[in-house]
């Protein structure tokens, strides 16, 4: 490598994926096109079919956003004004305005130094007569670790949601996020392990009686055409996003596998760098790397010198939830969650996604060994 050689490597590159797959892709879009049916057609039944098969689920809905999957999930189990819902700190701010959307509060918690998911022993004393659900974020691809939470939700009676939505495909002890919890919550949004082609998510869960409730809810409360018995939403999945994730769904497990051995290319080139942490390696659970992140001290620095050689990154998430102008309200200060705080100014998400190139990545780590 040159001393100051410069390339481009964006953070995420959606063309690549599309290329691969374009004549695929372009044949599924176009027979809806002309089939004209646009809105909840066949596409999208045999989507919620293909992705509960998937996630191993008896039901999947499939609707309009990752964040109204999380708030439907909770209009239907009747989460509302007056309820508190714990959730992690530690997250994207859709989780916690999921919750305010239905009049609850959010009650937030730490994360851990580890996996910086929720920090377990920390929940227990949050709850309240209150407390009606605790929303789990399986953060980055890694999956919470769930038995203590589950053994927790039953002891106290509370609904436990999962927001999967950066976790396509991860596993805790074998077995697929989404049907851990009551229910779980994907996003399809485009830089997602599973992307459509704009806003789209869905809802797994074994119960009946709830997906049932689901698929009226996102459905302006229709139990039969304009017959309404709830007050409903327009959250419904269209058959354009759909096509084009049951297609990608097919290659879901392949991709997932390369962002892993990207992941541990990363991890080999940069774990005696002593300036920084690699992600942490959960033996129980199946990280799908939605996102490959370190932690180290001159983060801000480094991803200028980063930037001067053509390598974008980003910080996920510079400024917690917390601490966000839109929850004043929540009179949370720096300070209340120390450990979310301290990674917000160390943490370091690098270029990881379908089609990187391991050259890509041995440039990418020459220039972090360079500048730490
Ligand atoms: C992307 C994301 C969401 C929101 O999904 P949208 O489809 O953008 O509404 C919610 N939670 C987490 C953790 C996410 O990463």
């Amino acid at each position: 490598m040159e001393d100051n050689e410069k390339r481009d490597i964006s953070f995420i590159d959606l063309k690549k994926s599309y290329i691969d797959i374009k004549d695929e892709i372009d044949k599924a879009m176009e027979k809806v096109i002309e089939d004209t049916s646009f809105i909840l057609g066949e596409e999208v039944s045999e989507f919620e079919k293909n992705f509960a098969k998937y996630c191993d689920t008896k039901y999947c809905i499939g609707v309009s956003s990752g964040v109204d999957a999380l708030f439907l999930s909770m209009k239907a189990l009747n989460i509302g004004s007056g309820d508190e819902v714990i959730t992690t700190a530690n997250t994207f701010i859709a989780t916690a305005f999921a919750i305010s959307r239905t009049g609850a509060t959010p009650v937030l918690v730490d994360c851990n130094e580890k996996d910086f998911n929720i920090d377990v022993n920390k929940i227990e004393s949050v709850i309240t007569k209150k407390t009606k659900a605790i929303i789990l974020v399986h953060l980055y691809g890694q999956p919470c670790d769930m038995d203590p939470i589950i053994d927790l939700a039953e002891k106290y009676n509370l609904e436990v949601i999962e927001d999967a939505a950066q976790a396509h495909g991860a596993e805790y002890k074998g077995k697929k996020v989404g049907g851990i919890g009551k229910v779980g919550c994907f996003s399809f949004y485009p830089t997602k392990n599973l992307g459509a082609f704009g806003d789209a998510g869905a809802i797994t869960t074994n119960d009946h009686e709830l997906a049932e409730k689901l698929r009226i809810l996102r459905n302006c409360g229709e139990e039969k055409k304009y017959q309404s018995t709830v007050k409903g939403y327009n959250c419904r999945l269209d058959s354009l996003q759909a096509t084009v994730l049951n297609v990608k769904l097919k290659y879901l497990d392949r991709w997932n596998e390369q962002r892993i051995e990207s992941a541990n290319l990363y991890n080999k080139l940069l774990k005696n760098e002593e300036k920084l942490t690699i992600p942490f390696k959960n033996e129980n659970v199946k990280h799908v790397y939605h996102l490959y992140v370190i932690k180290v001290e001159g983060r801000d620095k480094l991803m200028q010198d980063l930037a001067l050689r053509g390598v974008s990154t980003m910080a996920y998430y510079s400024t917690p939830v917390h601490l966000q102008k839109a929850y004043k309200d929540l009179k949370y200060i720096k300070g209340s969650f120390p450990v979310t705080e301290r990674l917000a100014n160390s943490i370091l998400a690098l270029p990881i996604y379908h089609g990187i190139e391991k050259n890509e990545i041995e440039f990418i780590v020459e220039n972090i060994k360079n500048n730490v």
